[in-house]
């Protein structure tokens, strides 16, 4: 296909022309390569990203008069956000009376008190006017029948400090991050960001202690990038392909959390895996908490309500990580449903085809399409699918990268940011609420446009770069490019996210960790005998895939060693042996350095035990019972 020439009809990064490169061109980009060639640009800022986080962050520092380039491996609109569904957590009140205070609480709680109070306080505060920008920014969300914003319940989400579930998901029916993501794309390309589509990040430009940019391969020709930048903003999204089964797209490959871990910087909380209790049973395709947010519930074999028993005043409604232990252990039991009694029902039936249509259009066809069921008629197949990750990149609630220290846990690290699923704020702590993702995406996005701004001056100079500061990207790309071992990419990434589902799975114990830890080791040593059978440099997605291979693999080994190390039961991170939460030894935050050799060690640093104002105090531990 090829575009018209007319400036209305070019897409915004240009014409494109021949579509395809030619051969020709393919010799040409590893002549490039050969003699060192590189293409430098110089911006303000660049944004790794352009799911929901950083098309946030973009569109919020173009606003700000920062020049903005924002490098994305897949179309903007492509990335994950585009699938979320359910909706994004704000106290508006819209249908019952509702406070940001209680939109704390529960998330502090929902966090097993591993969150950050001060950075929980910002989110939940900035909520409210940020969710309204959304609607003035044009997101076409569901409306009520006085046309304000829909809100529906979500697990964990309660009024009056965990009193009865509250209505606080702002909806567009079950699209709402399709409609989110493509606001905020058309808000950016309004602002005149510069969007370099199909680039693929491959490292952080690190000198002297700090940050000055990224480099990165054009998928199209083979060429190579450096983009100079006073701050670099990661929003690369998470890491579910470390799994087996999980609902994330397959571009969930943790390429940032592996940047940040080349760089010698640590990965914070990994250990904390969420799995989602509604994915459908076979292809893992999510059936959003919307669902049982709008009267859905869930059956054993017996035909028996079973949250009833686990969550009493909650139900169904609990948070993720209880509804999602209570599936596995009615299976263990001998509860599951199906030939091999290893699934749950979920049903919607009972609720008509109306509400099914109007509420939760999206999920009616993936049920057709995914388990070939009649929502309308039938319950779905249903079993608990790696879903969110809690961990990754440590930041500060402006979005700074932190490089800590013994003296000083929240020092920063000059030029860097990290933004949306690939941060660690802490606002998610051991379990991330229903929502609350696309709202970190959105308000962390904002904070760190601002922060931006406040620190860089439009068109400052930048310092010229040494000669070297590329090297270990240009090694990487070439090393990996005419590797000539005997393993697949698609073999090696199959051992690693079978061993992930098997050993750091729902329940955890010491043996299954140990386990797990001594596979994903033996498994990333493999990664030195791949095989790459396309040589070439232009639109190579075996090089693509192999590059993501190995920040999946930085990103497993943070999870498995975190994971053995810490012995307690805390949200998502459930051990048989350790079955109750420490908070003596262990409310701290895991910190995971990965050295070149792939050898991990652990650290920590203490979670933010203050509040941000003195508006809300700060909520003081206790047994978490929904
Ligand atoms: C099926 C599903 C439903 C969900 N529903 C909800 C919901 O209803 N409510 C809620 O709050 N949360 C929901 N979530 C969670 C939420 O959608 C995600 O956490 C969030 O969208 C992640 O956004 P992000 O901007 O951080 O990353 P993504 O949207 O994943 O975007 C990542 C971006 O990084 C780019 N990128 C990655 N690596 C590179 C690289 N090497 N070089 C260049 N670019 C790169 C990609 O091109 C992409 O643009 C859902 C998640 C899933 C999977």
């Amino acid at each position: 296909m090829s575009w018209c020439s007319r400036p209305s009809c070019m897409p915004p990064w240009g014409p494109r022309w021949p579509p395809f490169p030619s051969s020709s061109s393919a010799s040409e980009a590893d002549r490039k390569m050969a003699s060192h060639e590189i293409i430098d640009h110089e911006y303000d800022a660049v944004v790794v990203g352009a799911g929901g986080a950083g098309l946030r962050a973009t569109f919020g520092m173009v606003q700000a008069g920062l020049r903005t380039a924002c490098v994305t491996k897949v179309f903007p609109t492509r990335s994950h956000t585009v699938a979320a569904q359910g909706g994004i957590g704000a106290a508006l009140g819209n249908m019952a009376e509702d406070s940001w205070q209680w939109h704390m609480y529960d998330t502090v709680k929902g966090a097993d008190w591993l969150g950050d109070q001060d950075a929980i306080e910002y989110m939940c505060r900035e909520a409210i006017p940020a969710v309204y920008e959304l609607e003035h920014a044009g997101v076409p969300f569901s409306r009520t029948p006085e046309g304000k914003i829909y809100q529906r319940p979500f697990g964990g989400h309660m009024r009056n400090f965990g009193e009865a579930p509250v209505q606080r998901a702002c909806a567009a029916a079950d699209r709402t991050g399709h409609a989110i993501l493509h606001t905020l794309y058309q808000q950016s390309l309004k602002y005149k960001a510069q969007f370099f589509v199909e680039y693929f990040a491959l490292d952080l430009l690190i000198e002297d202690g700090e940050c000055r940019g990224v480099i990165a391969w054009c998928m199209e020709d083979g060429s190579l990038h450096r983009f100079k930048a006073h701050t670099t903003v990661l929003a690369t999204g998470g890491y579910g392909r470390a799994y087996f089964s999980c609902t994330s797209a397959h571009t969930c490959t943790g390429d940032g959390n592996g940047m940040v871990a080349r760089a010698g910087l640590p990965l914070q909380d990994m250990e904390f895996v969420q799995f989602h209790p509604t994915g459908i049973y076979g292809s893992g395709c999510l059936i959003t908490e919307g669902a049982r947010g709008e009267g859905g519930y869930l059956t054993n074999s017996k035909g028996e309500r079973f949250m009833e028993r686990y969550a009493p005043t909650a139900k169904d409604l609990a948070s993720r990580d209880v509804v999602s232990r209570a599936m596995t252990v009615e299976i263990r039991e001998g509860r599951g449903v199906g030939s091999h009694n290893d699934h749950i029902h979920l049903h919607l039936e009972h609720l008509g085809a109306d509400v099914l249509h109007a509420r939760l259009p999206g999920i009616t066809e993936t049920a057709k399409i995914f388990a070939g069921v009649d929502a309308t008629r039938e319950p779905l197949p249903v079993l608990p699918t790696v879903h969110y990750n809690m961990g990754g990149i440590p930041t500060n609630y402006k979005g700074e990268v932190l490089a800590p220290t013994a003296d000083d846990p929240d020092r920063v690290f000059p030029g860097l940011m990290a933004v949306g699923e690939c941060a660690c704020v802490s606002v998610h702590g051991a379990n991330r609420l229903g929502t609350n993702s696309l709202l970190d995406l959105v308000v962390f996005g904002r904070a760190a446009a601002l922060r931006a701004a406040e620190v860089i001056r439009p068109g400052q100079p930048h310092k010229p770069l040494k000669s070297d500061t590329d090297e270990m990207a240009r090694t990487r790309l070439e090393r990996l490019r005419n590797a000539k071992g005997t393993r697949l990419t698609a073999e090696i990434r199959d051992d690693l996210q079978r061993a992930m589902q098997r050993d750091a799975a729902v329940f955890r114990t010491a043996e299954s960790l140990a386990e797990g830890c001594a596979a994903v080791d033996r498994i990333a040593t493999t990664v030195d005998d791949i095989r790459l059978a396309d040589r070439s440099l232009v639109f190579n997605t075996d090089l693509a895939e192999a590059l993501e291979l190995e920040n999946l693999m930085a990103c497993a080994k943070a999870t498995i060693h975190g994971a053995a190390a810490r012995q307690e039961s805390r949200g998502a991170h459930a051990r048989e042996d350790f079955p109750e939460r420490d908070d003596a030894n262990w409310m701290k935050h895991s910190l995971a350095w990965i050295d070149a050799g792939g050898k991990v060690t652990l650290g920590y640093r203490p979670v933010h035990t203050y509040t941000l104002s003195p508006d809300v105090p700060y909520i003081e531990p206790k047994a978490r019972v929904y």
